[in-house]
């Protein structure tokens, strides 16, 4: 445990604000950074814990379209949403700012003209894909395709989320325009490069050599194997009307990168916290004793490890991220969370059906986080650590000594007399928890520190129901004082230590406790109560009243959770129909077109999985022209000796491409069961219905 209070700037990822946020959201990013946040204020801390709404970049102008609002509307109507979510959830950010803010814009434009004076930036004219149809360049999310690296057939234009790796938009194979399905042309224009390469050698000394032990193995792994495969210049600049205006001659037209705007937004954000405080800002972002923390989805690590470091190291004022614990994902019921498929449990729509539960949901995120890999929310498991674990422990043994206290002592702890071996071993184990829980926070390991928490409310209702002071209240009630100011002492550390994860239940504790009237005081206070428990004869001193009983937690019925079933089912139902629409007849083909094609028939020979893909599938073809290779998605959907000997049809004359290092000469024609798996064109088959297209 530290004990020099020391300075921290906490971000944590800005939201898109192009929809309201989900349980993915809050057990990724926010719910491990507010319990940090909150733990390290209780120390005694110098804490600035910052975030805002992320209100450039494409999805933003995406769904403005699609709505047929603008971007601005779009922005407004969600940063309102996804303010009231965090407050209602009980992230303590210092600040909560908009990039859309005067302060950011003058931030990030100062940002990008400081590097650009001190020649940070490569410009260069290149060709870019352009959208004829929209009359419009295309990149990040207007452009998606196959990923070069892992085969990902909906990559975006700057990052396949598939496998994580940052690209530029001409890397994608087969690019479509998100705006008009087109395929794009290239078309010349000048854009300022950061020239990540340069920086390759550093990034590998800085993290590679240099975090490897404090990192967290999926993080450091990340970053370890994309410098591997070696870093390219990146554009920082785009020809978009929505976003920061190029700051610099030449920049007519085009604005910032999102990625290079965002992440100063933690930057203004502070100077707009420090403002309204009356602080500097500086110190908290360029003084080499404050430990910057930034928590995010294994989706930001790239920009969060490679690219703003760089940029924080090109301009040269500021200091480097001491840690970047990124979680991994959180799945719901078995399926991958998805805004567009409304496949999520959103926030808002929690709290309509279980309201005044945030601490549950915080619990029961926490218990399942994703840290060292991909997790499961279920709601069967969300009941049962509530009723099992909150209700039957944490809150019974809270309501058992408030109410007996009530009861024996009208609500005034007893004076105890000696102590019995047990009750020493009793106090000697709560002592030992401030610290046990702090060691995992400050590891990031905040499941491990929560299930601590949950393991000294174990041992306070072990030692009632070992103690049955209900029972020898009739023989003793000399030893019930004793029985029942050891169990308030562990009640009282439970009442301070549950506060980062649990901070309404601690709340709500400590008033029941009635903190307020004695010098323990929480954070703000004066000394740090986090280290007192371990120190201090007593938390709560004998004569000290407390007050009456109230539920902490309440029991979720069976019916409770059906209702969310049933409601995630219809979302199924509804996303099947959606998926049956026969695609739309594309444009006309002239025989002309058709007779470019060159279909044959050929016979699968040989096939292997490719090493290290989920999806695809090395297959050897007979074509009666010649045996060739064939790399095909199917790997799902097949065994490789299922296929051998099976006669299919092959686009023979279509532009050789490589995928992961191997080149396919021709594509194999698949088409979609209505189970979803991939099967060789045959109509005959098995669910393969009329309008199914063939590709
Ligand atoms: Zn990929």
């Amino acid at each position: 445990m530290s004990n020099t209070p020391k300075r921290y700037t906490i971000t944590a990822a800005l939201p898109y604000t192009n929809g309201p946020i989900h349980i993915g959201h809050l057990a990724g990013v926010y719910v491990p950074a507010d319990i940090y946040a909150r733990y390290l204020r209780m120390q005694g801390n110098d804490v600035a814990f910052v975030c805002g709404s992320d209100e450039h970049g494409v999805p933003i102008t995406i769904k403005a379209k699609k709505e047929g609002v603008t971007p601005q509307d779009i922005v407004d109507k969600y940063d309102g949403v996804i303010r009231q979510s965090f407050k209602d959830f009980g992230v303590s950010f210092n600040n909560y700012s908009r990039t859309s803010a005067k302060v950011h814009h003058d931030t990030a434009s100062a940002f990008f003209k400081k590097m650009y004076d001190d020649g940070k930036f490569i410009e260069e004219t290149t060709q870019q894909l352009y959208d004829e149809k929209a009359g419009q360049f295309l990149a990040d999310r207007f452009v998606t395709g196959t990923c070069p690296k892992c085969g990902n057939e909906e990559a975006y234009g700057d990052q396949c989320e598939s496998c994580g790796t940052s690209l530029n938009a001409t890397d994608l194979i087969n690019p479509k325009s998100a705006i008009t399905g087109e395929v794009p042309t290239l078309k010349e224009t000048r854009h300022w490069f950061l020239p990540l390469d340069q920086y390759q050698e550093w990034l590998d000394e800085w993290i590679v050599k240099g975090h490897a032990h404090d990192w967290k193995s999926n993080v450091h792994g990340q970053v370890k194997s994309w410098l591997n495969d070696g870093l390219r210049a990146r554009a920082v600049t785009r020809d978009l009307d929505w976003g920061i205006p190029v700051p610099v001659e030449g920049g007519d037209g085009k604005v910032l990168y999102v990625w290079f705007d965002a992440p100063i937004g933690y930057i203004s954000s502070t100077k707009e916290w420090a403002e309204r405080e009356g602080k500097d800002w500086e110190p908290y972002w360029k003084d080499e004793n404050t430990k910057l923390v930034h928590f995010i989805g294994k989706d930001n690590i790239v920009f969060h490890c490679i690219i703003f470091p760089v940029m924080l190291k090109a301009h040269g004022d500021y200091i480097l991220p001491e840690n970047v614990p990124a979680n991994e994902f959180l799945n719901l019921e078995g399926k991958k969370l998805s805004t567009s498929k409304n496949w999520a449990v959103w926030l808002h729509e929690y709290l309509e059906d279980f309201p005044n539960q945030q601490d549950v949901l915080r619990y029961v995120l926490t218990a399942n986080a994703p840290e060292a890999k991909d997790n499961d929310f279920t709601w069967k498991d969300f009941q049962a650590r509530n009723n099992n674990e909150l209700v039957a422990v944490f809150g019974n043994f809270i309501n058992r000594v408030v109410v007996l206290t009530n009861k024996y002592y009208s609500g005034i702890l007893p004076e105890p007399n000696k102590y019995t071996k047990v009750d020493e071993q009793t106090i000697a184990e709560l002592k030992a928890y401030p610290a046990v829980i702090a060691s995992s926070i400050e590891k990031y390991r905040f499941r491990e520190a929560q299930g601590e928490l949950m393991n000294l409310a174990r041992l306070g209702n072990k030692y009632l129901a070992d103690e049955e002071p209900w029972k020898i209240i009739k023989t003793d009630e000399e030893r019930v004082k004793t029985v029942m100011y050891v169990a308030l002492q562990i009640a009282s550390a439970l009442a301070t230590l549950s506060e980062p994860f649990l901070p309404f239940t601690s709340a709500k504790l400590q008033k029941m406790l009635n903190f307020t009237d004695t010098e323990n005081k929480l954070s703000g206070g004066e000394y740090s109560q986090w280290d007192k428990i371990a120190t201090r004869d007593s938390l709560l001193p004998a004569g000290h009243q407390i007050n009456k009983a109230e539920l902490l937690f309440s029991k979720i019925e069976d019916t409770q959770i059906q209702e969310q079933l049933d409601k995630l089912e219809a979302t199924k139902t509804a996303n099947a129909a959606k998926e049956k629409e026969v695609e739309p007849q594309k444009k006309t083909a002239t025989f002309e077109d058709f007779t470019k094609m060159d279909l044959r028939v050929g016979t699968i020979i040989e096939a292997h999985k490719m090493p290290k893909t989920k999806k695809l599938m090395v297959i050897k073809v007979d074509t009666g022209l010649n045996q060739r290779t064939v790399v095909s998605g199917i790997a799902e959907h097949y065994k490789a000796e299922e296929i051998i000997g099976k006669k299919v049809t092959v686009l023979a004359n279509l532009a050789p491409r490589k995928l992961r290092g191997v080149e396919s000469e021709g594509m194999i024609l698949m088409t979609e069961n209505a189970a979803g798996k991939l099967v060789f064109v045959n109509p005959d088959e098995d669910g393969v219905e009329p309008g199914t297209t063939i590709n």
